[in-house]
């Protein structure tokens, strides 16, 4: 079974390649799902201020259009999770508004990113039928998170060249603001030479 440890973080690039669709939902894919679950909880249980609310199959190397979402994000006790295939968003309402958001493969650093306030999804669930769900607040939030991965981009791409939108997770847990040099080196290609 999958770990914390299988779970990649950047500069590795397979996370900014885009997945493919998934054709058929056979047990490899029951099994992939399974595996994302482990992982997110195993993360989890190593953070001590986090919680592990999503994850893409491409962040355990698996480049499949797959994504779980915690079920319940405000009970942490609650260690299920909703599993989505092929995920895609059909329209985006409401507002923008920025809030922190952080993610499995960015270590340790949280931004400030603009994301729609609403936003309707069509996927299949894990026995192959049609589901459509629409979202609103956090779980829009995650659901453009999770399909950006499956598209290979990250919360980090969202706010490149804003010098205000990066937060360093501190030992007490708290969000700090953090020098965007600092913050940015080695997250894209052509930062890596830079120091
Ligand atoms: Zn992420």
């Amino acid at each position: 079974m999958a770990t914390k440890d299988d779970i990649i973080t950047l500069p590795n690039d397979h996370l900014r390649q885009r997945s493919k669709k998934i054709g058929l939902i056979t047990p490899d894919v029951t099994k992939l799902v399974a595996e994302m679950e482990v992982a997110t909880l195993d993360w989890e249980d190593s953070r001590e201020h986090e919680v592990g609310v999503a994850l893409a199959a491409v962040q355990i190397d698996k480049l499949y259009r797959v994504v779980v979402i915690r079920n319940n994000f405000d009970d942490k006790k609650d260690r299920r999770f909703i599993a989505l295939i092929n995920p895609e968003i059909t329209k985006y309402e409401g507002e923008m508004k920025e809030d922190f958001e952080g993610c499995l493969s960015v270590k340790n650093l949280y931004g400030k990113v603009k994301r729609h306030t609403k936003v309707r999804v069509k996927a299949l669930n894990i026995k192959g039928k049609e589901v459509r769900i629409t979202a609103e607040g956090f779980l829009a939030r995650t659901f453009q998170h999770e399909i950006d991965h499956t598209n290979g981009i990250l919360f980090v791409d969202h706010i490149k060249g804003n010098e205000e939108a990066f937060f360093h997770l501190e030992k007490d847990g708290k969000l700090e603001p953090i020098d965007y040099d600092k913050a940015t080196a080695g997250l894209w290609p052509e930062n890596e030479k830079n120091d």
